[in-house]
């Protein structure tokens, strides 16, 4: 039995989703896009995980995160305390960075997953919920829990020769938090979310009537938010309300303009310090490579290249991926598609981790300030590397993946596409 026909996300063809069982996943046939998992006990697990999130949360913002001892002087520092000790310190942005990544978005979402699945398992479905399901999938990018954490390791890799470092109760707290958000988002699937939104206020949506093929050459516009198939001349979503377009608007001048910010800053973030230590009085910047070269020297190699690969491999390939996938746009190619939805998928994927300096930064400054024998303040060269990791991701997400198929005349499309019926197989954690 089919459920629904939707429209790839990846590349507008459109496919008829089965009933899943539960475990299953369903694939676009042509690009490989996941287009829904059916997770097992999907709500009861989310809403235990997301629960559990936010007490290991709350546990985690007033007891020590981390300590730092040297010379009998001793500097501890919580999470919650943190953000205000940057602000303090006079580092505004980098407070703020941090408190909205690794702890005010993560809440968010942790409570917009609450206010939407506690209602759902009684049965419940009102109109708000369909508007907070938007706001939810449009925040996911922007909770760095995870990201934090290697930040966090990278900084006791980085100050462990120059002091003794305590790990505090919060840190694991904060592990424990992390996990618990991962296992919250991977709970829930997108589409099947919003069925049960549909399904627990009683609408039925209409099926309908398209053969296979792009849903824009059929003259259907698919929701951007809720997957939801339209006539082109409807103006708004009939499910979620929000506005439709048959591709994200200026998709490639925004795209370019992102991205051409963002090479611009990379300069700056490279050649200025991003650190500024202060050991007994001397000063010694150092810059993103500068700190690499240190780490290496100083025999923690894996760390030396975690670092490297974080903070200068995947920002230059995901610059290069993001100016090759625009370019092969507007030039009309119409080779090489499943190379590049790859290469697509791999800028989503990767984009955040950059944020890993930008974390070290706001540990190592929060953390080592004890006057006039050692002290951290952050570079320049932090809020121009933290802009240029911001501006990718923005990049990608403004980048339509549908324009790449575009360029296909009907006659390449019929040759690849076989039917309507999505590939299914077993989930990788289907218990
Ligand atoms: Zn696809
Ligand atoms: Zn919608």
């Amino acid at each position: 039995m089919s459920v629904e026909k939707v429209a790839c996300h990846c590349c507008d063809l459109i496919q008829e989703i089965p009933d899943l069982a539960p475990g299953l996943k369903a694939h676009c046939r042509r690009c490989g896009h996941q287009l829904t998992a059916k997770v097992p006990n999907s709500i009861d697990r989310a809403i235990a995980f997301a629960i559990s999130a936010l007490i290991f949360l709350f546990l985690s913002l007033p007891f020590p995160f981390l300590a730092f001892q040297s010379q009998g002087r001793e500097q501890e520092v919580s999470l919650a305390q943190s953000g205000f000790d940057l602000l303090q310190l006079g580092f505004p942005i980098l407070a703020l960075l941090l408190l909205c990544f690794i702890i005010l978005i993560p809440a968010l979402l942790l409570s917009a997953y609450l206010a939407i699945l506690i209602p759902l398992k009684l049965d419940h479905s009102r109109r708000w919920m369909y508007q907070v399901t938007r706001l939810l999938f449009t925040l996911h990018p922007w909770g760095m829990a995870e990201v934090f954490l290697i930040g966090v390791l990278v900084s006791l890799v980085k100050i462990a020769g120059m002091a003794d470092i305590v790990i505090g109760m919060s840190f694991w707290a904060y592990v424990l938090f992390a996990i618990c958000l991962i296992a919250t988002i991977t709970s829930v699937d997108k589409l099947q979310l919003w069925h049960q939104l549909d399904h627990c206020a009683g609408i039925e949506r209409a099926k309908v009537q398209v053969s296979e093929g792009s849903a824009l050459k059929q003259e259907m516009i698919s929701c951007h938010h809720c997957d939801l198939l339209h006539p082109a001349n409807e103006k708004n979503c009939r499910r979620c309300e929000s506005k439709l377009h048959p591709r994200i608007p200026y998709s490639m001048q925004k795209t370019w303009a992102y991205l051409i910010t963002a090479v611009i800053l990379y300069l700056p973030a490279n050649i200025y310090p991003i650190m500024n230590t202060t050991l007994l009085g001397s000063e010694d910047p150092s810059t993103i490579m500068g700190g690499v070269v240190l780490l290496w020297q100083h025999g923690s190699y894996p760390i030396a290249l975690v670092v490297f690969i974080a903070s200068v491999l995947v920002p230059i390939a995901k610059m290069l991926m993001i100016f090759w996938l625009a370019y092969s746009v507007q030039a009309g190619h119409q080779h090489k598609l499943t190379e590049r939805m790859w290469m697509y998928r791999i800028t989503e994927l990767i984009s955040r981790w950059s944020m890993i300096d930008v974390f070290v930064v706001a540990v190592l400054v929060a953390l080592v300030q004890l006057g006039g024998l050692v002290s951290i303040q952050p570079g320049i060269a932090t809020i121009a590397f933290a802009s240029v990791v911001i501006l990718t991701m923005l990049s990608a997400i403004s980048f339509d993946p549908r324009l790449i198929w575009d360029n296909l005349s009907d006659t390449e499309i019929r040759a690849i596409n076989h039917g309507q019926e999505p590939l299914t197989d077993l989930m990788d954690d289907a218990t």
